[in-house]
């Protein structure tokens, strides 16, 4: 298969269509309608073979998690997801690898509207980038720097599941499907980030392990957070599959989580919360931002928890 029939079979797959996509994959750039008063929030992530995910991961997997982290950085601003473009390097021309890949990107393309309106496709060990574009009323994103003294600190969904998928992985042993979905077939929490606009003082998604990104929002905040690492959220699966420790190990710093960690007025919270969890994606309260400067994290009882690392990091 040549260069041109790869994408013209990812572009046979990828089929979901917006009006506002007035020229899209075939021609040296797409051009797209940007709505007047709206802001277009824009992020990359890429995926590398042997980091981001092992070699032998299904490439339907691979297709629908490389769109997955990049609609969840989407979510973490609060905004609705429009057009996405694909960088794909292939170590060789695999057509039956493609078309997977491709079913896999569109799946999740097609439940969240999102176009596909170009890429690029070259030859080098397997590595996918994913640019995401989506749009925002004016002034009313989720970033990283609005958290503020006395705020609750709140996270959607379940954390340690990724974590956990990935371990029963390595070992080999025959892992929880619960568990190895969550790695394998993140959800963003799209519909959530939309609901926290307004609401929410600073919000991140949760891609590095939870003491990593909200240490990145106290940062940008100028704030400090205290945790309670009894209060984190646990799947039955996780719960079911591992001692107290090692989960804890894994909520607070497994990573791949994609659960959106944001901060609130407790004031506030109450019928967000109430939203939030009919929206089928419940948020849980499991610290308190204060004049700090870090995350410091504690346990029911109020015994300071050592972390050996904080979450994932390339280069360190
Ligand atoms: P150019 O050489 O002008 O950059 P390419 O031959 O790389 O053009 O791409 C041809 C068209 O196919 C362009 O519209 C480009 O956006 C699109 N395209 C290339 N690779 C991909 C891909 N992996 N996914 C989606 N569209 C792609
Ligand atoms: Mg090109």
């Amino acid at each position: 298969m040549a260069e041109f029939e790869l994408i013209e079979s990812i572009r046979a797959r990828c089929t979901q269509t917006r009006d506002d996509v007035l020229l899209g994959i075939g021609d040296d750039a797409a051009l797209l309608a940007v709505p007047s008063g709206k802001w277009l929030a824009v992020s990359t992530d890429t995926l590398v073979a042997g980091v981001h995910f092992m070699q032998d991961t299904a490439a339907r997997d691979i297709g629908w998690k490389s769109l997955a982290v990049n609609l969840s950085d989407l979510a973490a601003m609060g905004a609705e997801p429009a057009w996405a473009t694909l960088a794909l390097t292939l170590p060789a021309a695999d057509a039956r690898w493609v078309e997977e890949f491709a079913e896999g990107f569109a799946a999740l393309a097609r439940q969240y509207r999102v176009a596909l309106t170009g890429g690029d496709t070259t030859q080098g060990p397997l590595s996918i980038t994913v640019t995401i574009h989506g749009l925002l009323p004016e002034r009313v994103a989720l970033t990283r720097s609005g958290a503020r003294g006395g705020d609750g600190v709140y996270v959607t969904g379940t954390l340690g599941d990724a974590a956990a998928g990935l371990r029963q992985l390595q070992s080999k042993s025959p892992g929880d499907s619960r568990l190895l979905e969550r790695l394998q077939r993140p959800t963003p929490r799209v519909a959530q980030g939309l609901l926290l606009r307004g609401h929410a003082t600073a919000c991140i998604d949760v891609s590095d392990g939870l003491a990593a990104d909200l240490g990145h929002v106290c940062a940008a905040s100028g704030v400090g957070a205290e945790i309670d690492a009894d209060a984190l959220p646990a799947s039955p699966a996780l719960l079911a599959a591992f001692d107290a420790g090692t989960r804890r190990a894994f909520q607070l710093a497994g990573g791949d989580d994609y659960e959106l960690c944001f901060t609130a007025p407790d004031v506030d919270s109450g019928d967000l919360l109430d939203a939030l969890a009919h929206s089928g994606c419940a948020a849980a309260r499991i610290g308190r931002i204060d004049s700090g400067s870090q995350v410091r994290i504690r346990d029911a009882a109020g015994n300071p928890v050592a972390l050996p690392r904080r979450g994932w990091e390339h280069f360190a």
